[in-house]
């Protein structure tokens, strides 16, 4: 996992030497200034911290007050504090920073840990696709959506269910191509207020499928119909990814969310909470086929160090470390004393 940033040397201009590496780490004095500096500032590409731990904020606001003031309070406390590591960069002269300390909340709805969790994802899915490429050179990907109607939110969880048993049918039927799945649920809002749950399937199947075996959409919609029990011809969608194209991106980008932040965070507060009551104990993705081998990983408890993100491997020891607090007024993290 990628979470090393080159360091914006302009923001510490001057401090720099000639060769463009930072000089000397910020004083103590400097660091608790209202001018430290931010987070975004040092290291551009930290600026998902800001976007994140600003979107929890609301998320923790909307459960203020209600039954779930255990979440808010939870939320709250998430990230408040992280510690990087100052790395030495032998290539670029320069320094990276790299998480080593953070304390992460866990709710399902927290922006912050989705997004790290995420990351850890990808650096799952990094380490098990070599070895089903290897098994299978040939294999191609599709990526599926699934839909049904909308629901009133109040029904989410039944129409998940029922998501879930339809695909567990589909998967029954004599001809269904893939040799692995991964499948996720998605839940959007609808215009009405009321909810579009639905299901990402990335499939791998054989390279048959581009020829003898093609499935046309039209058959895709017609098995999903009578898999799902429904009597009005249901939305799918199919894509095919390119034969030289890895999945990886497309992997990552489905376990990602189960509901993207803007339709929690802009939702009215009663859809927000009956929302979470709904999807409460329900499980986010899937795996079938083969990928149950493949990508076991994916089902295992997430520990606090694949969050930060400590596995990567051939790196020099710290030159120094920086903190950073959460500046809730200011949307920003910027430098504190430890
Ligand atoms: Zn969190």
């Amino acid at each position: 996992m990628v979470t090393t940033h080159k360091l914006n040397n302009r923001a510490l201009a001057s401090e720099k030497f000639s060769d463009g590496r930072v000089s000397r780490i910020p004083s103590q004095s400097e660091k608790t200034n209202s001018s430290s500096p931010s987070l975004r500032d040092l290291s551009p590409r930290d600026l998902p911290w800001d976007t994140h731990r600003a979107e929890s904020d609301q998320i923790a606001s909307n459960y203020k007050g209600s039954e779930f003031e255990r979440y808010a309070e939870r939320i709250d406390d998430c990230s408040q504090l992280l510690a990087f590591g100052l790395v030495p960069n032998v290539d670029e002269g320069a320094y990276q920073l790299k998480l080593r300390t953070a304390r992460f909340c866990r709710v399902r709805t927290c922006m912050v840990c989705a997004w790290r969790r995420s990351l850890m994802y990808k650096a799952r899915a990094y380490k098990a696709l070599p070895k089903v490429i290897a098994d299978f050179p040939t294999a191609r990907y599709l990526f599926v959506t699934l839909t049904l109607k909308n629901c009133p939110v109040g029904e989410l969880r039944e129409s998940i269910l029922h998501l879930n048993r339809s695909f567990s049918r589909l998967t029954k039927l004599r001809h269904f191509p893939p040799i692995g799945f991964l499948k996720t649920v998605e839940v959007t809002r609808g215009r009405r207020g009321d909810a579009h749950p639905h299901l990402h399937v990335l499939m791998m199947v054989p390279p048959s499928y581009f020829g003898v075996n093609y499935v046309s959409k039209k058959e895709w919609c017609a098995w999903w119909k009578r898999a799902a029990k429904v009597d009005y011809t249901p939305i799918i969608d199919v894509k095919a990814i390119k034969a030289q194209n890895s999945p990886l991106g497309l992997l990552a980008e489905i376990v990602k969310y189960q509901t993207k932040p803007n339709d929690l965070i802009f939702a009215d507060r009663e859809w927000f909470l009956e929302y979470t009551r709904q999807i409460r104990s329900t499980k986010a993705f899937a795996l079938g086929g083969v990928f149950k081998d493949y990508f076991k990983e994916f089902e295992r408890e997430e520990t606090t160090d694949e969050l930060i993100g400590n596995d990567e491997t051939g790196e020099g020891p710290d030159e120094g470390e920086l903190y950073f607090g959460w500046r809730r007024s200011e949307k920003k993290y910027r430098m504190v004393d430890n």
